[in-house]
């Protein structure tokens, strides 16, 4: 990376272009942060007040340890599904055993109707369940195994086991399903597959990982997810929440952003525009087309695309990949940034193995100055948001400033995998907050808590 950096300024119009609308300097990624901060206090006062939705989920109690006993946990995320068993053991033995299965989801699906979506989703967790050996927790006469049902797209939450999906985001476009109970979904198609089980808690993944992540550590305050989408869940006061009127107005509960439909302000090139245009969800979720990794390689497709066609950027040859969208993914941007060698000798390699194309050095340099100025924009603006959302819970507690650690737990591939973006996240975080505040806040990964944060949330809300 260093000898992209150093390089002499760019002398690629487009690309010049590109980086000047994409900067994000501090002043600018303040005023992001404080137009989500205004959003999520007007989504708290009224439904459908801001951008942010601001979801009450139900979930006032977080996992304490104490849990016991065998749950079950399905997880619809944008790429993955996932099903997996948990052996509660209590305070002391925690995690006893637990088994999981990961699927991807057929791109049929995502676009096809709900009973093919359901009915995939139960007849993969009866041959997951048909497999359970005879453990320490057998099923009491009279009962059903529990369910927590993470379910990654904006639901309209009606109870913690019941909730209507508000609209499907990340490329899934399923139908049948508009104003329709997504757990009555499900039941509907476990019965067909002859599961006699319960959905006790629908969760969001966000929900998910800061439960997962609260099991451990009762400092985590804060679950994002940065993986194929994006969104953020914390823990606020009720008392700061105008719309729950008249239900308990004392202790704390946990909200759910929704932040990926935050759109404003926010700095969209010729390239957002179009992509944007051309989405399943065109107008909607603008901040999650700029920071998760479902669009971050698309952006930078288009942007090659356009240096090929009126900069030359590999001489008069536009490859006819470049046109296919979606084809360069968020993990060939990382896999090319990897690269540190002085002559990106494996840029080199991937741009002829995926365009065949024989990009001289200029080029190579150009191609991982375009990643970077898209991850550079992502990283800093979900740390903008993670600072609206750190500053929101300061406000009511104070707890930062009196010294206590706060962890803001984040899932997801994209954070996992991408140290770029993981980098200027963070880096954007600490700008914002300042020094002083930042020293209590800790960013922990917390890979693949979040079926274990549903399963605990089906265990604190079973009927038993
Ligand atoms: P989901 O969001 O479906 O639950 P993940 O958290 O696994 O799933 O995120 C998958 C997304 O993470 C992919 O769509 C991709 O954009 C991004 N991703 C996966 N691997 C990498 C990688 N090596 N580098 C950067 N991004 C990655
Ligand atoms: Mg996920």
């Amino acid at each position: 990376m260093s000898a992209v950096r150093s390089e002499s300024p760019s002398t690629c119009p487009v690309l010049t272009k590109f980086q000047r609308d994409c900067a994000t300097p501090k002043p600018f990624l303040r005023k992001v942060a404080d137009a989500i901060s205004d959003d999520m206090r007007a989504g708290l006062a009224v439904q459908g007040g801001g951008d942010l939705d601001m979801i009450l989920t139900f979930v006032d109690a977080l996992p304490s340890g104490k849990e016991e006993g065998l749950f079950y946990a399905l997880d619809l995320g944008g790429t993955n599904f996932r099903v997996r068993s948990v052996e509660l053991g209590g305070k002391e033995k925690r995690v006893v055993a637990a088994e999981s299965e990961q699927l991807s989801i057929p791109h049929e699906l995502m676009i096809g109707t709900s009973e093919q979506l359901f009915g995939f989703i139960a007849s993969k967790l009866a041959d997951f369940v048909a497999k359970e050996k005879p453990g320490q927790f057998p099923l009491e006469q009279g009962r059903k195994r529990e369910i927590g049902f993470t379910f990654s797209f904006p639901v309209y939450q009606t109870s913690i086991d019941s909730g209507t999906l508000i609209k499907w985001t990340k490329g899934f476009h399923v139908s049948g399903m508009e104003g329709k109970n997504v757990v009555a979904c499900l039941n509907e198609a476990m019965e067909a597959h002859g599961l006699d089980m319960r959905v006790s808690a629908l969760v969001n993944d966000g929900v998910g990982t800061l439960a997962g992540a609260r099991y451990w550590d009762e400092d985590v305050m804060v679950g994002v997810i940065l993986g194929t989408g994006t969104n953020a869940c914390y823990v606020e006061q009720k008392s700061a929440i105008p719309k729950l009127q008249n239900k308990s107005s004392s202790g704390t509960t946990v909200i759910n952003t929704e932040w990926g439909g935050f759109s404003k302000i926010l700095p969209r090139t010729i390239f957002d525009q179009e992509m944007d245009k051309e989405s399943l969800n065109p107008g909607e979720h603008l901040y999650e087309k700029m920071i998760s990794g479902m669009y971050l390689g698309e952006i930078v497709r288009r942007v090659l695309l356009q240096m090929c066609k009126t900069s030359d950027l590999f001489g008069q040859f536009v490859p006819v990949k470049l046109s296919s969208p979606f084809a360069l993914r968020t993990e060939d941007l990382c896999k090319m940034q990897e690269d540190n060698t002085d002559d990106l000798m494996s840029v080199g390699s991937f741009l002829y193995n995926f365009l065949e194309v024989e990009a001289n050095l200029k080029a190579r340099r150009r191609v991982v100055e375009v990643c970077d100025t898209v991850v550079k924009r992502g990283g800093r603006l979900a740390g903008a948001g993670i600072v609206a959302i750190l500053e929101k819970i300061e406000n009511e507690t104070k707890r930062m400033a009196s010294g206590q650690r706060t962890v803001v737990a984040i899932d997801g591939a994209l954070y996992e995998k991408y140290p770029q973006y993981r980098r200027y996240m963070q880096d954007s975080l600490v700008e914002l907050l300042g020094h002083d505040l930042a020293s209590h806040v800790v960013i922990k990964h917390t890979k693949d808590v979040s079926g274990l944060g549903a399963a605990l949330l089906a265990a604190t809300n079973s009927i038993y």
